[in-house]
């Protein structure tokens, strides 16, 4: 018989929280992600949809509630809902989110939600059509926006809006960002620009800080809230006079990495135990040959060399060229 399990690390940490991503491919050529567009190096499959049941069914036996689906662009993939539904019918998992660019999510998103979807975010890093196409080399803003609003409109609990600020690009935008929710109830997510291998150099030009921001938030009478058990890495930020909150992901700043309780999978069933490690752990070998709950029993092994913290401050962002390898 199944033993349910929570996975713990050295640190005390605990993960109930998996971000699976499906695909590294990307249709978008965000300027601090992919600016030459999506390139693959390996002849590799994706993961399938056996071996996505496999994996989910190990975390879900250590504890694992939640999982994000994420990319690259995880809508590319044909079998996107399929994916969803096997996730959110596996016992233990309570909730499915999804993180997408949003290029087409209006005409996915009711079989999205038909097949289980309990959470959507999506991304964009300007208001502005222009300035959007300028930075993700698409014209797809008003898919987007139509998409935020018709994920309200079908009762999607939590509705998020990603943006990344930079000094040039869109910082300019703060406060139409910040306007945006005041008559929605959605959540918008400012996260800080993070330096990867293959950004370097339009990090240090582009970095625009959390802090600064949340030092904004704080003048204009936003107030923080409590985190919520099982929630991503966002101080959440609230307000009378909004419908929709607030929240800042902020890599940089001190005790980010105390309240990690997320673990991530690689679209090639690689476990990386931070998005900024410098190794990986291939799953592939075991998927066929392994019951789940073997597969846990690894998982929880592995757990015990996690890091206390990653080393960004030391410009050390590990083995990730760009997040669209494991989905941010
Ligand atoms: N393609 C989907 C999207 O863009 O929403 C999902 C994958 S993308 C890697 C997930 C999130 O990571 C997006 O909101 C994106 O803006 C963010 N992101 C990508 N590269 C980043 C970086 N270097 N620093 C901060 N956020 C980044
Ligand atoms: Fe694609 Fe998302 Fe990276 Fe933009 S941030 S290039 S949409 S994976």
């Amino acid at each position: 018989m199944t033993q349910y399990h929570q996975l713990t690390d050295s640190y005390q940490r605990q993960f109930t929280y998996l971000r699976l991503s499906v695909t590294d491919q990307c249709n978008f050529r965000c300027n601090y992600c992919l600016p030459d567009g999506y390139c693959s190096d390996t002849a590799e499959p994706y993961l399938q949809l056996d071996e996505i049941q496999k994996i989910v069914g190990a975390f879900a036996i250590n504890g694992t509630k939640k999982i994000r689906i994420t990319g690259g662009e995880p809508t590319l993939r044909k079998d996107i809902a399929e994916i969803i539904h096997l996730c959110k019918s596996t016992p233990g998992i309570d909730t499915v989110a999804l993180t997408s660019n949003g290029y087409k999510i209006t005409q996915l998103l009711p079989r999205l939600v038909e097949a289980g979807l309990d959470q959507l975010n999506l991304s964009a890093d300007s208001l502005q059509a222009e300035n959007f196409h300028l930075i993700t080399g698409h014209n797809k803003l008003q898919e987007v926006l139509n998409g935020i609003e018709q994920a309200v409109a079908l009762g999607i609990k939590k509705v998020k809006l990603n943006a990344v600020l930079m000094r040039e690009f869109n910082h300019h935008e703060l406060q139409s960002f910040i306007a945006y929710v005041r008559e929605r109830p959605i959540s918008l997510r400012f996260i800080e620009l993070m330096e990867t291998g293959d950004n370097k150099d339009f990090f240090q030009q582009q970095h625009f800080s959390g802090a600064e921001i949340q030092q904004h938030l704080e003048t204009n009478g936003w107030l923080q809230v409590l985190r919520e058990p099982h929630a991503g890495p966002a101080v959440e930020y609230t307000h009378p006079d909004y419908s929709g909150n607030i929240g800042l992901i902020m890599p940089y700043s001190k005790h980010f990495c105390a309240s990690c309780n997320r673990l991530r999978i690689s679209s090639h069933g690689n476990m990386h135990l931070c998005l900024f490690a410098e190794e990986h752990h291939k799953l592939r070998p075991y998927l066929q040959s392994e019951s789940s709950d073997q597969l846990a029993a690894r998982l929880r092994d592995l757990l015990t060399v996690k890091k206390e913290s990653h080393d960004l401050h030391q410009g050390n962002s590990g083995s990730t060229r760009h997040l669209a390898m494991l989905g941010g």
